[in-house]
């Protein structure tokens, strides 16, 4: 069993760079607009990685994962 965790962007500090969707394309979406769309609101075994390195590689901090 995994334990999930919730996935959340701050919109504040999220300045659509697209980082995170090259990261975790199947969780982190840049739509027509470049506005960020979080396709997945909790982690998953499949995601779990990719989540994690989206995390890692967003450079204003704007994901966080908690319950
Ligand atoms: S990497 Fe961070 S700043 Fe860039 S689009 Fe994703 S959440 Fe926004």
């Amino acid at each position: 069993m995994t334990d999930t965790m919730k996935i959340s962007v701050d919109f504040d500090r999220c300045e659509s760079n697209g980082l995170c969707q090259a990261m975790a394309p199947d969780v982190f979406e840049l739509d027509d607009d470049d506005f960020l769309v979080v396709k997945a609101e909790e982690t998953t075994s499949e995601n779990l990685a990719a989540v994690r390195q989206a995390v890692a590689a967003c450079p204003k901090a704007a994901i966080s994962l908690g319950q």
